[in-house]
């Protein structure tokens, strides 16, 4: 193998995985107008779904315009040498090989931010906006772009600096270490997420006391689930979709609510919502989840500690000799078909346990408010009632809405 052939495998699998994805979209298209199955017929009102379909539609044009742009910028930085000119641009700061690498992705980071901020502006201020989501200011939306920065900075920057330093110290063992370090921070960050990351973008308070708090207390009693943290954050200042997601283990553990879900949601579909999660966490979907993605955190270490040294690699990006960096771009361009496949396999497993959840939750509470609650979400998202079934089973982690409506009702 030379690096010219090495080259071009990059540029084929870039190439390769932009098709992939914009023929994916495009059937996903030519489905928007197939007719709406019966059992979701009460979705939207006539006028609500042609929004939806304007909606989606407007999106595939922007997904597709997006993509387009990333693929162009990306394969004319490569083309022109550009991972080559930044690494010699950093060289001449500093000989320190260490901060040559932090320097680097710095560089490739803003970059890139800067290419798609404008891009992510025209998405909520235009499109969101068009369609009623948007609640985001303008200052507010800088302001998360700052805190995003400065987030990346300490939490992305710190994480690399052990890894560079692991790598520089420990040689071909380092992927093991790696390993561990990289497992103990992702249990820390999704054990404190809540006290350390959501307070810099949301306000959250305990959801005060009455009947939605009873009926969520009594449900969680009668399964035996300690559920004592409960909070509400104020989604509503940047969207109007709904949300809620369980975070933590342990004393740590728990589960906030999106001000919008409380809003759009009867407090029956709220308890059969969360319903649904508690199963994730009796079915110890938690678990697996973390123990598969450890095992693909591992593999993929592995494989790069495997080639992370080797120069023709780093020719094949127009750099003479490796290095930590260059290594690991090459490394990741030519990963992409493993990790697509590894993703595949992941959202087959996420759809497995999404429906174990939804049968959690009709067993242990009710079918019909988990099903007329998860329409509300559709229908407030303006979600896709009819996805074409290679996406689903290629990108979606959950079954489509019909998948699971018409799984549930067999459950009775
Ligand atoms: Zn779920």
């Amino acid at each position: 193998m030379t690096p010219t052939v090495l080259f071009y495998c990059i540029i084929g699998i870039l190439v390769f995985d932009f098709l992939l994805n914009e023929v994916l979209s495009f059937l996903n298209y030519t489905w928007y107008s197939k007719p709406i199955p019966a059992v979701l017929s009460d979705v939207y009102k006539q006028e609500e779904y042609e929004k939806s379909q304007a909606y989606k539609k407007e999106r595939f044009k922007f997904g597709t315009l997006n993509s387009f742009i990333s693929i162009v910028g990306i394969l004319v930085f490569i083309f022109l040498d550009g991972f080559a000119l930044v690494d010699q641009w950093c060289r001449s700061i500093t000989n320190n090989e260490t901060v040559v690498s932090l320097l680097f992705f710095g560089v490739l980071f803003m970059a890139s931010d800067t290419l798609t901020t404008p891009l992510s502006y025209y998405s909520t201020f235009v499109i969101e906006e068009k369609y009623g989501f948007n609640k985001t200011t303008k200052k507010l939306f800088f302001l998360d772009k700052i805190k995003g920065w400065f987030m990346t900075l300490i939490l992305g920057g710190g994480l690399l600096t052990v890894l560079i330093l692991i790598y520089n110290w420990a040689d071909s063992n380092f992927w093991w270490y790696a390993w561990i370090v990289i497992f103990i921070v992702s249990i820390l960050l999704n054990m404190f997420y809540a006290r350390l990351i959501v307070p810099i973008f949301n306000k959250q308070a305990p959801l005060e006391q009455g009947s939605l708090r009873d009926k969520i207390s009594e449900y969680a009693n009668q399964v035996g689930f300690e559920l004592t943290k409960i909070f509400v954050i104020d989604g509503s200042k940047r969207s109007t979709k709904a949300n809620a997601y369980f975070s933590g283990f342990g004393s740590e553990k728990r589960v906030t609510l999106y001000d919008t879900l409380i809003d759009q949601l009867t407090e029956e579909e709220i308890v059969a919502v969360l319903a649904h999660e508690v199963g994730h966490y009796k079915k110890k979907h938690i678990l697996y989840n973390l123990l598969a993605g450890t095992l693909t955190t591992g593999f993929t270490l592995y494989l790069f500690s495997l080639v992370v040294d080797s120069d023709l690699m780093a020719q094949a990006l127009g750099v003479s000799n490796s290095s930590f960096h260059i290594g690991l771009v090459a490394f990741f361009l030519l990963y992409s078909p493993i990790s697509m496949v590894t993703s595949i396999l992941m959202n087959i497993l996420s759809r497995k346990f999404e429906y174990q959840a939804d049968a959690y939750a009709v067993r242990t509470y009710k079918a019909a408010p988990l099903i007329t609650g998860l329409k509300t979400l559709t229908k407030t998202s303006l979600s896709n009632l009819t996805p074409h079934p290679a996406v689903v089973w290629f990108q979606y982690s959950h079954p489509s809405l019909l998948q699971r409506i018409t799984a549930m009702q067999k459950i009775n």
